[in-house]
């Protein structure tokens, strides 16, 4: 179901903060059992979670066009960022290159610079990345040939058409034969357990997606921790992966609902409303949100400095 609007602006008015939201570009269509065509709605794991978390950052992020302006680039999404080229970029070198050594350079090559406090910070937070870095590949065998790394991974529904990049697809054998395995880093500082697997809509989209991309069995999902080098892994069944896939439907159905309210001449402020929390501290848009705005933000680098991290895109 579509969320109240917190802020009870009759229905017409224009967006506070933001501007008038334009109808999402074409979309792709089916035809209905009548005969109709029905769209289907375009996502990503991220773009569902935006609704998810406030269907007003969703509208800033994928609706209002020219969009908001952001805030300035967090410290911790460049470090997820980083990490995560450097392992993308150890796969990629030949198996006999796959060695500790190589790592300094593949995390100096592609580092991002943006958000870090000062140089000080910057250079510690490098030396921590390399050193989980240097633990995590300790535990893999560099002969391990995924079967896909930073890999696309797509599939329709009758409501969605979902793709996204998983971070590593994994070939192992199963009790019942060769299976797929969704690998996901995290570089976040909050540590992970199995129930995170479980409850992760991405990682079950990309299981069920894989399994039908591959024709192979994808069931198990695995959050791997760098910084604590633990693995939190659940194994779905056929049922489970279907039950995340109808919550990511719903969720479709309530974004389409609210993109047509506005294309109708609705409210863009009623049809995707603010749900502040504290989540807002770490919005890219809490300088635009009316919700937000009246609520204290954190440093760029606040994440990578101390205990409790945001969840983030990128970690
Ligand atoms: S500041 Fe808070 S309420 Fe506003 S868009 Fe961001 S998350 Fe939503």
């Amino acid at each position: 179901m579509r969320r109240p609007s917190p802020t009870g602006r009759p229905a017409g008015r224009p967006a506070a903060g933001g501007r008038a939201p334009r109808p999402r570009d074409a979309q792709p269509e089916q035809l209905g059992f009548d005969g109709m065509p029905e769209r289907l709605f375009v996502c990503t794991p991220s773009k569902l979670g935006a609704y998810a978390d406030c269907p007003r950052r969703y509208r800033y992020t994928y609706v209002d066009r020219p969009a908001p302006p952001k805030g300035p680039p967090w410290a911790h999404n460049s470090l997820g960022a980083s990490v995560h080229t450097a392992l993308k970029n150890w796969y990629a070198l030949p198996v006999d290159r796959r060695r500790p050594e190589v790592l300094p350079t593949l995390l100096k090559g592609t580092w991002v610079r943006d958000g870090y406090r000062d140089d000080e910070q910057e250079r510690e937070v490098y030396r921590r990345a390399l050193g989980w870095l240097e633990a995590y590949v300790d535990g893999l065998d560099p002969a391990d040939e995924p079967v896909g790394v930073e890999r696309v991974v797509a599939v329709k529904t009758g409501v969605l058409a979902f793709n996204g990049r998983a971070d590593r697809i994994d070939g192992r054998a199963g009790s019942d034969g060769p299976e797929l395995v969704i690998v996901d880093y995290k570089t976040g500082r909050t540590g992970l357990d199995a129930d995170d697997a479980r409850g992760s809509q991405a990682l079950a989209l990309y299981a069920y997606a894989a399994e039908r991309v591959f024709r192979r069995p994808c069931r198990r999902v695995e959050l791997h921790h760098l910084p604590s080098g633990t693995v939190a892994a659940h194994d779905h069944t056929v049922e489970s992966l279907a039950r995340q896939v109808s919550r990511a439907e719903e969720t479709a159905r309530d974004i389409m609902a609210a993109e047509r309210t506005v294309a109708d001449g609705g409210d863009p402020d009623e049809a995707f409303p603010t749900t502040p929390g504290p989540r807002c501290a770490w919005c890219d848009y809490r300088r635009t949100c009316p919700a937000g705005a009246t609520l204290p933000g954190k440093e760029p680098w606040a994440a990578v400095d101390r205990p409790a991290a945001p969840p983030t895109e990128q970690d």
